[in-house]
């Protein structure tokens, strides 16, 4: 589904992906992990072409992202991204949060568009809050929304840049249970994220980034039962 092959990436002088190679097939859930400023969000931001590279292809689908660019709006349509702060419209209800995409783009009417948020809402646990605004709800319900209105766009793959780091403690639990029901679902994803929990069980590949590169990358439960490098190792040992 995804294919990244020699991928450079630099800010000014300042090379940040290296060489990064990566396939993901369809169905998979990928975990990527590594130490603060590794290059885990630049890489995300690449699929999504959010960020331009200097070397390398992307293709998504088939569809070539990188060097040449088919069509951005069906790829920001097939691939959803949600990011730590959850973005929302302040001023908006939740319905209209999540349907100003579809109706934007014409998925649905008007007269859809509240069956859609409906459908979308009961697959997150939000199903009562449609008629509600962000600030009444908490950070994992407002983060809930947020993958909701992802999902209303009936995307074919999902990403997650640490989408729970700025919850509170309590609240990390119903989010990453929204994600594992969408994992059992089919859904491919790509989630950065600090929930080794998460990586070692729900995940079927893990990443490990490190200096702008493909570290590690394996089945969770060989990585963390046998990581190859001393810096996986201790990775691993300073997030237990
Ligand atoms: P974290 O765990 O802190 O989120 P990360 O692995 O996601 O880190 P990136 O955000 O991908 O790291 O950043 C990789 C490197 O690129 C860092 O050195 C960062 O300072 C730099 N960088 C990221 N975005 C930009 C930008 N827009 N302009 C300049 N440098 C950037
Ligand atoms: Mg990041």
């Amino acid at each position: 589904l995804v294919e990244i092959k020699n991928v450079r990436k630099s800010f000014g002088d300042l090379e940040v992906l290296k060489d990064v190679s990566l396939n993901i097939e369809e169905g998979e859930i990928v975990t990527i992990i590594g130490r603060s400023g590794s290059g885990k969000s630049t890489l995300l931001r690449c699929i999504n072409a959010l960020e331009a590279i200097q070397a390398g292809e992307i293709q998504v689908e088939g569809q070539s992202v990188f060097p040449k660019m088919n069509g951005l709006r069906e790829l920001r349509q097939k691939v959803g991204i949600v990011f730590q702060a959850f973005n929302l419209f302040p001023h908006l209800t939740v319905e209209r949060n999540i349907t100003l995409a579809p109706v934007r783009t014409k998925r649905v009417d008007k007269a859809g568009a509240r069956a859609l948020a409906e459908k979308v809402l009961t697959q997150v646990g939000l199903a009562e809050k449609i008629d509600a605004y962000p600030e009444q709800l908490s950070g994992g319900q407002q983060q809930r929304v947020a993958i909701a209105r992802c999902l209303a766009m009936s995307p074919n793959l999902m990403l997650f840049d640490e989408v729970t780091s700025a919850l509170d403690p309590e609240l990390v639990g119903e989010v990453l249970k929204v994600m594992e029901d969408m994992a059992r679902r089919g859904m491919t994803m790509i989630l950065v994220t600090h929930e080794m929990g998460f990586a070692r069980n729900v995940a079927t590949k893990l990443v490990f980034m490190h200096q702008g590169k493909v570290w590690e990358e394996g089945p969770p439960a060989e990585l963390f039962a046998n990581p190859k490098t001393p810096e996986l190792q201790s990775f691993i040992g300073s997030h237990r």
